[in-house]
């Protein structure tokens, strides 16, 4: 799954700025035939108060058969199924294919079965994929994933019909959805599909790539001055007894920042980052397969001789000196 993500600062669901805490995901399809996920940025990225839109509505993501492109941050409250879903629910919007039109209500005109098949399968995979990523990161599963009109149903949403007006034509429903999503999950032991095992560890020294945009997809730019400042140190790669992931990556907390020059350690920026965005300056430990030579500098029967030489080797900056 190929995730992009650009907020849409303009939309006024986004100005308002509330949030929510994820309890489900509601899957939506467009029917816009032909409108694919990266054409809705210019298409809603306006303003109903400022007259710039006659809508007032913001998902959280669209989907189409190539990629993912996610417009609100998943804990941002969305407008996208006008009940009280929105306070619940992340809502993402699966793109239809072109080709056809919309009669009365949700009837599908001329759509081509055959013809659409291999984009309904990758615009399906994708949607099973971002809910994988979602179910990981806000521990649900994927019986809290339901579509707008089942949505309606249970009395948190509008009266609209997507997706069932449409996954049925290529033999699949909600019920098969979820199936898919459980099977991926299973496949990953509820763990993230991603490489747990980064070389990351707590304690490393890092710096932020200069080619790093945000901490983690979907998530806050990172600023100039924490690339270049200083360097920061690995304080936490585990939360809850978990890796932490976020926007589909590897997590680790840079919990203290270090000067470069005297490696003085100071408050840290507190900001969980992708793996991949940081190179390791200084490894915590020796890699496995280093051997360590050490050398015995004395031996005593008197432990109070041997602890003055031990300071004495402290205080000349033998800092890692010990007594055995
Ligand atoms: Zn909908």
């Amino acid at each position: 799954m190929k995730l992009n993500a650009k907020y849409m600062t303009r939309n006024d669901c986004f100005t308002v700025g509330k949030k929510i805490s994820p309890k489900g995901i509601m899957v939506h399809s467009t029917a816009t035939p032909g409108v694919m996920a990266a054409d809705w940025f210019s298409r809603w990225n306006k303003s109903y108060k400022s007259g710039e839109t006659n809508r007032q509505v913001c998902v959280h993501a669209f989907v189409d058969d190539k990629e993912v492109w996610q417009y609100l941050p998943w804990n941002h409250r969305g407008w996208h199924c006008g009940g009280t879903g929105n306070n619940t629910h992340i809502g993402f919007e699966i793109c239809e294919p072109g080709g056809f039109s919309y009669g009365k209500g949700s009837t599908m005109v001329g759509y081509n079965v055959a013809k659409n098949e291999s984009y309904f399968r990758k615009a399906w995979q994708n949607a099973v994929d971002l809910c994988v990523m979602l179910c990981q990161e806000y521990e649900l599963t994927e019986e809290d994933i339901i579509c707008h009109s089942e949505g309606a149903k249970k009395g948190i949403a509008s009266n609209h019909g997507d997706v069932m007006h449409w996954f049925p034509k290529h033999g699949e429903s909600m019920n098969s959805f979820r199936a898919a999503v459980k099977v991926a999950l299973n496949k990953t032991g509820g763990k993230p599909t991603i490489n747990q095992s980064t070389s990351i560890q707590v304690g490393d020294v890092v710096e932020v790539k200069s080619s790093a945009s945000t901490y983690y997809p979907g998530g806050a730019s990172i600023p100039a001055w924490v690339k270049t400042g200083s360097y920061h140190k690995v304080t936490q790669i585990i939360s809850n007894g978990k890796p932490v992931v976020k926007g589909g990556k590897n997590c680790v907390l840079l919990g203290k920042k270090v000067d470069k020059k005297t490696n003085k350690e100071s408050a840290g920026i507190m900001s969980w980052i992708d793996v991949g965005a940081l190179n390791v300056v200084k490894s915590s430990k020796p890699p496995d397969n280093q051997k360590l030579y050490r050398v015995q500098v004395g031996a005593f029967t008197n432990k109070g001789n041997a602890e003055t030489l031990l300071k004495k080797l402290k205080s000349a900056g033998f800092t890692d000196a010990f007594l055995k």
